[in-house]
């Protein structure tokens, strides 16, 4: 009996990919077996982050990198750290921003449901630019005067969603801003594969950059990562981090934190809801090292056969279309595009026929407007694959009836 069936809580099978509302993905054996075995000792945690901070920077290619609960987590951190420096009294502060920099700007396009964790700090976005692509009238979107206008003595941060098809590109940004002293702050925490994107926006010149360790990496769901300058990961620790101690007792690991700078031990800081256990930190630091051995070639390789078991398990089923997306190229994640061309075709009800039952699949509805469903095979193991094929031909022939 599994500990759900315990808790009277279906397991459900995930080829939408690793979404929060679906509880992530499947850790490899290696990361749960790493989070048991930290679960047996106790450290000292600020040692551990230091040790994290080690690793991370060692992968992206930034000064220092620490772990919190998530991606957004550690956007929260990023700017709060971008609005205190290494100030104890301004870390008591927050959220209450008055009389700091409480500005970050945003391009306008770039604003979404997760700018909720830059906003838990206290400051206001600032947004800029129009998106005039959108339109299909114009050609452009935010640009570097645009942003460079925005910028006033109240700015603590530039805030940037990294995605493909971004634009402006980070560079401009990043050049605006060195200019001006303004830190920027990269969400990607999606950005991954390729896996050279760890290292690329802060090759780009971003000053904090943000992972989710639930996603593609294979860490623990509540994890993410946060990589960048020394000083920002610094205040950033010191905001998190639990320091109930004595100033004279305070020995913080030297890499992580340079005590010589702090007049004085911070109180438990606006991050504090962030927390990562021991268990988080090393269950992300094992993913992120499996991550890195397995290599984008061979992580595309094991997704193309779940999708092409998939794809070949549903194929002879007439009047639907199959599109393989993102086959041809290891930075991208291969997925099924299944179209539904039968007269009682209905993608919303097929959705929501697949996710009921004892065995609920969980496919992605994103167009299902227009009679497609997606396929996803980053949360999907083999053994899945079989019922994954068996309910999507049993509910396409109910619902032909
Ligand atoms: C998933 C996601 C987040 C949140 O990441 P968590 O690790 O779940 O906190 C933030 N921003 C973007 C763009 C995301 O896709």
């Amino acid at each position: 009996m599994s500990i759900y069936d315990t808790l009277g809580v279906i397991i459900a099978i995930n080829a939408k990919g690793p979404a929060t509302r679906l509880s992530g993905g499947i850790m490899r054996s290696e990361v749960s077996a790493a989070m048991v075995e930290a679960s047996r000792h106790c450290v000292d945690i600020a040692e551990l982050q230091a040790a994290a901070s080690r690793i991370i920077a060692d992968i992206t290619g930034a000064e220092a990198g620490y772990v919190a609960s998530g991606a957004s987590a550690c956007l929260l951190l990023a700017t709060a750290a971008c609005i205190t420096g290494l100030d104890p009294s301004r870390m008591a502060r927050l959220p209450d921003t008055t009389g700091l920099k409480n500005e970050v700007i945003m391009i306008r396009c770039q604003r979404n449901f997760y700018d909720h964790a830059v906003r838990a700090a206290g400051v206001t976005i600032i947004e800029v630019g129009l998106p005039d692509r959108y339109s299909g009238a114009g050609v452009r979107d935010a640009e570097d005067w645009e942003i460079e206008a925005a910028i006033s003595e109240r700015t603590a941060a530039i805030f940037y969603v990294a995605d493909s098809q971004a634009r402006p590109p980070l560079t401009d940004i990043t050049r605006v801003a060195k200019a001006h002293g303004i830190p920027v702050i990269v969400d990607a925490a999606a950005q991954l594969p390729p896996q050279s994107n760890l290292k690329r926006f802060i090759d780009e010149g971003a000053d904090l950059v943000a992972f989710s360790g639930g996603k593609v990496i294979g860490g623990p769901q509540a994890s993410g990562i946060l990589c960048g300058r020394r000083d920002l990961v610094m205040a950033a620790a010191l905001q998190h981090l639990d320091f109930d101690i004595f100033w004279d007792m305070w020995q913080p690991p030297a890499t992580l934190i340079d005590k010589s700078r702090m007049k004085g031990v911070p109180q438990h800081g606006i991050g504090r809801p962030c927390k990562a256990g021991k268990e988080e930190i090393v269950g992300v630091l094992t993913a992120l090292r499996l991550f890195i051995e397995e290599g984008d070639a061979t992580r595309h390789t094991r997704w193309k056969h779940l999708m092409d078991v998939i794809a070949d398990g549903l194929s002879g089923i007439n009047d639907i279309e199959i599109t393989r997306h993102g086959f041809a190229n290891t930075s991208d994640i291969p997925t099924l595009d299944i179209k539904l061309h039968y007269a009682s075709a209905n993608a919303g009800t097929l959705v929501n026929a697949l996710q009921s039952g004892p065995i609920p699949v969980h496919v992605d509805p994103m167009f299902r407007d227009q009679n497609r469903i997606g396929i996803n095979p980053v949360c999907l193991i083999e053994e899945h694959l079989p019922v994954v094929v068996h309910r999507i031909r049993d509910a396409i022939a109910t619902q032909r009836g």
